[in-house]
């Protein structure tokens, strides 16, 4: 007997019939004599919709405000879900965040879980019943509110569960099957993978792969807890994310070994539409004006991604500085900077939220040299444009024009040999 968490996102819980599927398969996993605790995100598309409502009322939410709004979307999905597990003849128990004992810092839309205590949750399982526990949201002890943890968060909780009740296994069910070498929904030809390092479903993620949020893998990493990332509307096993000294379960073994055994230089490619490129033209070329302009964005709350400065020209003495930046914090690093041009001595801005993010990921990279070769010689010959790079140990990401982004991730896939020879299946959602 094992103790398993589940956490079902908001495609497999969009509505009655989906919930009446998801609890048929918590109770299956009761029936084979495990513990089940569950973590459920709102319904299909609840949560954006919410942030529509809170926009039409007020254009900026208070942040307070904005959490009480949304932590309501899980509460709705955590007792529908533990009613229809009732009426399939078995005790199921929901719970808020707080009750669970999510404790987070106090940031408002972007909390960090600091601890859990799952006191209840432990007496609800030691009386035999399933828990049910609402993702996405924890309590602040000092300011004593609720909080969410960020888009995706569900993940988290899931995850935090995990760790504190030293689970053997933490099940993420989504609308596929498991984590592919691309987003399926834009690339077709996507294959499925049976283990991915957490090394490496961390970078994936960090680079627009959403399928796993990123704090939940480094959560995971962080607690030695294993994801398997699978699927509500299927029975395949998924994909298991290894941190560092597991191994991979025997029943995936064999098929693990043998493609251990190819050892792809690329684990995948991820794409991400969310970002946002600003220039600072005529910059002084003089020391200290990159940490002058960066200290304001960083100032601003803004989280910069990639940077490049050109080389100067020789006649003015001044140069442009490009960087990105989620889409969701340009305006306020835009304002910032607006408000320091004279002292900084810049001659203008340029925003262009039309950009996408190509990159590329593999531990193999480590190792094996050629990857930028293949990946610059792939976008060229599809007649797309590169306007910026950066790398890391394991990862190169371009920067395309947004249009591009789609057609380049294909043409890519298919250069590092990812492709499949079926087409990959998304059964549901929308993916908003
Ligand atoms: P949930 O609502 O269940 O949390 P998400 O929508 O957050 O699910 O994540 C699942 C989606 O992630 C898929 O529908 C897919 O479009 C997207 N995705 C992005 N990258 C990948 C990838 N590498 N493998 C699988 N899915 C991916
Ligand atoms: N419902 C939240 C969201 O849509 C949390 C989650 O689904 O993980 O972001
Ligand atoms: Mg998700």
């Amino acid at each position: 007997m094992a103790l398993i968490v589940q956490k079902y996102g908001g495609s497999s819980v969009a509505d009655a019939e989906s919930i009446k599927r998801v609890a048929k398969r918590i109770v299956d996993t009761r029936r084979a004599g495990h513990d089940v605790v569950v973590a459920v995100s709102a319904m299909g598309d609840t949560t954006d919709e919410l942030l529509d409502l809170a926009h039409d009322v007020a254009p900026i939410s208070n942040p307070r405000e904005l959490d009480m709004l949304l932590s309501s979307g899980e509460r709705i999905s955590m007792a529908l879900v533990a009613m229809a597990i009732h009426s399939m003849g078995f005790e199921a128990r929901s719970f808020t965040g707080s009750q669970a004992g999510m404790i987070t810092t106090a940031d408002h839309g972007s909390a960090r879980i600091v601890d859990v205590t799952p006191v209840r949750l432990r007496e609800a399982l030691d009386e035999g019943a399933i828990v049910i526990v609402a993702g996405f949201q924890g309590f602040n002890r000092d300011t004593r509110d609720i909080t969410t943890l960020g888009r995706g968060g569900s993940d988290t909780t899931a995850v935090a569960l995990a760790a504190a009740l030293q689970a053997d296994v933490c099940e993420i069910y989504s609308d596929v099957d498991g984590i592919y070498t691309a987003d399926p929904r834009v690339v077709p030809r996507a294959r499925r993978l049976d283990v991915v390092t957490s090394e490496e479903m961390l970078e994936l993620a960090a680079n627009g792969a959403k399928v796993l949020y990123i704090r939940a893998v480094e959560y995971a990493r962080r607690h030695g807890v294993m994801i398997n990332a699978r699927s509500t509307f299927s029975s395949g096993q998924g994909t298991f994310v290894l941190g560092p000294g597991m191994t991979v379960p025997a029943a995936i073994a064999a098929v693990a070994e043998e493609s251990a055994m190819e050892e792809p230089i690329v684990a995948g490619v991820a794409t991400d539409l969310g970002q946002a490129k600003v220039t600072v033209i005529g910059v002084p070329d003089v020391p200290g004006k990159a940490a002058e302009i960066f200290s304001v964005v960083a100032k601003s709350g803004a989280n910069v991604d990639m940077i490049v400065q050109n080389v100067s020209a020789a006649a003015t003495g001044r140069t442009d500085i490009s960087f990105t930046l989620p889409k969701s914090d340009a305006a306020t690093a835009l304002r910032a900077l607006a408000g320091e041009q004279a002292s900084i001595g810049f001659e203008s801005l340029v925003h262009d939220d039309q950009i996408g993010k190509l990159s590329v990921v593999g531990a193999g990279m480590r190792t094996h040299s050629g990857v930028s070769a293949t990946l610059f010689e792939a976008l060229s010959t599809s007649g797309v444009n590169i306007e910026m790079i950066s790398t890391s140990e394991i990862r190169i990401s371009v920067v395309v024009r947004g249009d591009d982004l789609a057609e380049a991730a294909r043409v890519v896939h298919s250069a590092f040999g990812l492709d499949s020879e079926i087409e990959a299946i998304v059964h549901a959602g929308t993916g908003r």
